[in-house]
């Protein structure tokens, strides 16, 4: 799986066999459009010399909402005809173990546990029979929300868009059969979400169709595909961890502002 670290204040891309706490250097860009392939050097590295970030740097993470059938039914809600998209700012985006530092301007901090999409190469106005050779892999989110500012606005920019309210990571998984992955969100270590990704209203491939119709998705881009059943509260102090069957877990803790 393709992890992103620093180390000596270099930025670089690694591969990492899982389970093991080796990082295989990868030398070159991961996003290479052409036909040369990122070259795995034979140079391995121990994890715990790494500082871990989140896997990509997206210029922009592109969120669906009401994207699962047992989520539609928990918020009351009917099934959209078609995707619901809004937006993350890139400054949203943190890495494994950083913080999610809890605003001063809500009172109902929540988390949705969420599949994330990673783009591999450049993506306007794709079919869905096309997705695949444009994504990279496939990651897990956070999709943090301030549930009482996302009632209060009407629109979602401030209820999804604080800085650290996209936790991504630990590492990218480019092959999945992403219809049908277990997604479980633990609070404290407590199964919260325990759900499968097969309960998607729209699919991978049609999401990536609807959103390129609109917007054109760069490389490392970001696509959350929305949450299951079982959202709820976060407080100062929880930690927060999404596991995605074939990708592995990313946790976070929630800290004071
Ligand atoms: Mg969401």
């Amino acid at each position: 799986m393709i992890i992103r670290y620093e180390r000596n204040g270099k930025v670089k891309h690694g591969w990492q066999v899982e389970e093991e706490n080796k990082v295989r250097v990868i030398e070159g860009d991961i996003y290479k459009q052409d036909d040369r392939k990122p070259v795995m050097t034979g140079l391995e590295l121990p994890l715990e010399e790494l500082r871990v970030l989140a896997p990509c740097a997206p210029s922009k993470v592109v969120c669906i909402g009401v994207n699962y059938k047992d989520h539609a039914v928990e918020m009351g809600k009917d099934l959209p005809a078609e995707p619901l998209m809004f937006m993350k700012p890139s400054t949203a985006v943190i890495g494994p173990g950083e913080a999610i530092v809890y605003p001063s301007l809500t009172e109902n901090l929540h988390y949705e546990g969420e599949l994330a999409v990673v783009i591999k190469k450049t993506a306007r106005h794709i079919k869905a029979e096309q997705a695949e050779e444009y994504i990279l892999g496939f990651t897990c989110a956070i999709d943090v929300t301030a549930r009482d500012l996302q009632q209060r606005d009407g629109q979602w920019t401030r209820a999804k868009g604080f800085d650290t309210f996209c936790p991504l990571g630990p590492a990218i998984a480019p092959k999945l059969d992403y219809n049908n992955l277990r997604i479980v969100t633990r609070v404290n270590g407590e199964v919260r979400q325990d759900s499968n990704t097969s309960q998607m209203v729209f699919k991978v491939p049609q999401l990536l169709e609807a959103i390129t119709s609109v917007m054109t998705l760069l490389p490392g881009d970001v696509v959350l595909t929305g949450t299951p059943a079982g959202v709820g509260q976060l407080h100062v102090g929880d930690e927060i961890s999404v596991t995605i069957e074939g990708i592995g877990t990313l946790t976070n803790r929630v800290v004071a502002p």
